[in-house]
């Protein structure tokens, strides 16, 4: 994370940064309401004149009317009403209305019954938002609650942090794309696919860049054609196999490695440096699906969400109850794909089943990964474990409440 700093702002316009983050605070420079406003369709009077109305009904005479909208009329006096809209300004003189549900209209006049409080019913000038009030934060994320605020503040346009641009690579004699015929041994690239929707899913524009032949030469030129975005991100060949040249051909295009192989399963082999100072962070990832997908989730998702301006850049997790025995060999944390589910106020985890790194139902199937510790080797049914949780339809409601 050390590596992601947050992007430079750029300009975009409010209607359409849902999801994004503001690189720069916005002051209000506006106060809403900008006047006292009426909260109902009624009439606008003074509280006092109905001081005793409780006790026996008043009647005001109507004087005029204001329409939401509307512009300033003469003060009202004392013992006057004025016929108030919704969103109307409440005109001078006036600081209470009452509901037109409350009231009985007899030509001119209205007769009124109740003794409300002193501004009832009126919405105060600056009750949301005062001129000066730093109304949003930087590093605020832009929901639909704030882009309306933005909205009523007049701002159309916004600075937001620039969303990382990822080149994804794919690499391998074996891969052909998913339109060609995979007959005779060939394989799908699938990678660049689920990379590109995570990326997406991270608030990144990922760029597939296509697929390299196992040569030195191939893959160098697919890597420099990556060199101009914020992230590089291959799958596969990085692995200690004869044809596995993307460290080398990482090293050639001046790329500092920080690490090569994380304890973990799926996943092991996973390179990730920087290209030069400034140039593109670089992640090697494992070409087998689910590996690529799970390092890709560990490390690579944090990293965009932070070049996107994010605070929180790490999955939610919930506590669950396992559901059957777990068992692994000690040394590498395991990442286990597993299925949620609800019962009463506990979460129950299980296994999707087949755990092979090649499986991708089994992460179409999955909810979440269970974090399996590298030191454990049993995990016992219906001890409590810890889920990242990867998809939030699982927090959906097939009914509505209530
Ligand atoms: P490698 O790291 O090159 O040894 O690849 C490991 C496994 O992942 C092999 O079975 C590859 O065929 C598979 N693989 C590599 N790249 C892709 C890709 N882009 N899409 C799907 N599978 C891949
Ligand atoms: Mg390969």
């Amino acid at each position: 994370m050390a590596e992601a700093a947050p992007l430079p702002p750029e300009i975009v316009a409010a209607e359409h940064a849902r999801g994004r983050i503001l690189a720069r605070p916005v002051v209000s420079g506006r106060t809403l309401p900008p006047a006292d406003v009426s909260a109902m369709d009624g009439y606008a009077l003074r509280a006092e004149d109905l001081a005793s109305a409780a006790a026996e009904p008043v009647s005001l005479p109507v004087v005029y009317e204001v329409a939401a909208g509307g512009a300033g009329t003469r003060p009202l006096e004392a013992g006057e009403a004025a016929r108030i809209f919704t969103g109307a300004p409440v005109p001078p003189g006036a600081d209470t209305v009452v509901p037109q549900e409350n009231t009985e209209r007899r030509g001119d006049q209205v007769a009124l019954g109740v003794s409300p409080p002193r501004g009832d019913h009126v919405r105060p000038a600056g009750e949301d938002v005062q001129a000066g009030d730093p109304v949003l934060a930087a590093g605020a994320s832009l929901g639909p609650a704030e882009i309306g605020l933005l909205a009523s503040l007049g701002r159309t346009l916004v600075h937001v942090h620039r969303q990382p641009r990822v080149a994804v690579l794919s690499g391998g004699d074996e891969l052909v794309e998913p339109d060609r015929d995979p007959s005779g041994g060939r394989i799908v690239s699938s990678n660049a696919y689920s990379l590109g929707a995570q990326c997406r899913e991270a608030g990144a524009l990922p760029n597939n860049l296509g697929i390299a032949r196992d040569t030195p030469e191939d893959l160098e030129a697919l890597f420099r054609a990556g060199l101009g975005a914020d992230v590089i991100v291959s799958s596969a060949g990085v692995s200690v196999g004869d044809h596995d040249h993307v460290r080398d051909v990482l090293a050639r295009i001046g790329c500092r490695m920080r690490f090569w192989g994380v304890k973990m399963k799926p996943g092991y082999p996973l390179a990730f440096g920087r290209v030069g100072e400034d140039g593109p962070i670089v992640f090697g990832l494992p070409g087998n699906p689910v590996s690529a997908m799970v390092t890709f989730e560990q490390f690579v998702r944090p990293l965009l969400l932070r070049m996107g301006g994010h605070e929180a850049c790490f999955r939610p997790v919930v506590r669950a109850v396992l559901g059957e025995r777990l068992t692994k060999k000690p040394g590498r944390l395991h990442f286990v794909r597993v299925h949620l589910k609800r019962d009463g106020h506990a979460w129950v985890a299980s296994s999707t089943g087949n755990q092979s790194s090649g499986v991708l139902r089994s992460m179409s199937l999955a909810h979440g990964l269970l974090v399996f510790p590298a030191d454990d080797t049993a995990i016992e049914a219906g001890a409590e474990v810890a889920v990242q949780v990867l998809d939030d339809l699982v927090f959906r409601e097939t009914e509505p409440l209530g």
